[in-house]
């Protein structure tokens, strides 16, 4: 893995079949929902604490908790998801059996 070619598909978390820059095989990793569950744990144990904390402090209405931490996670999701999926990606590539 030379980190110079492209790891996911255009706009989508999907594994390219192999690197375009070193042809890498990278068809065979699969991950599955290790990326998610691992953001699901992060955002579970910082955002609830958030939103509780801030109902009490602001006592916004409800849509209000919809909207601020539907973009909050919303947010927090596009911007790491794929990066802790390429890392998890990368484990697996440098410790698998050969
Ligand atoms: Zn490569």
């Amino acid at each position: 893995m030379c980190r110079a070619g492209r790891l996911f598909r255009p706009w989508t978390l999907t594994v390219v079949d192999a690197c375009d820059a070193c042809n890498a095989d990278l068809g065979a990793h699969d991950i599955g929902d290790g990326a998610a569950v691992f953001l699901i744990f992060l955002l579970g144990f910082t955002v609830v604490p958030l939103a509780w904390w801030f109902d009490v402090a602001f006592a916004p209405p409800l849509w209000g908790h919809v909207v601020l931490w539907g973009v909050v996670c919303g947010g927090v999701i596009a911007l790491v998801l794929p990066a802790t999926k390429a890392y998890i990606i990368l484990l697996e590539y440098r410790h698998r059996r050969r």
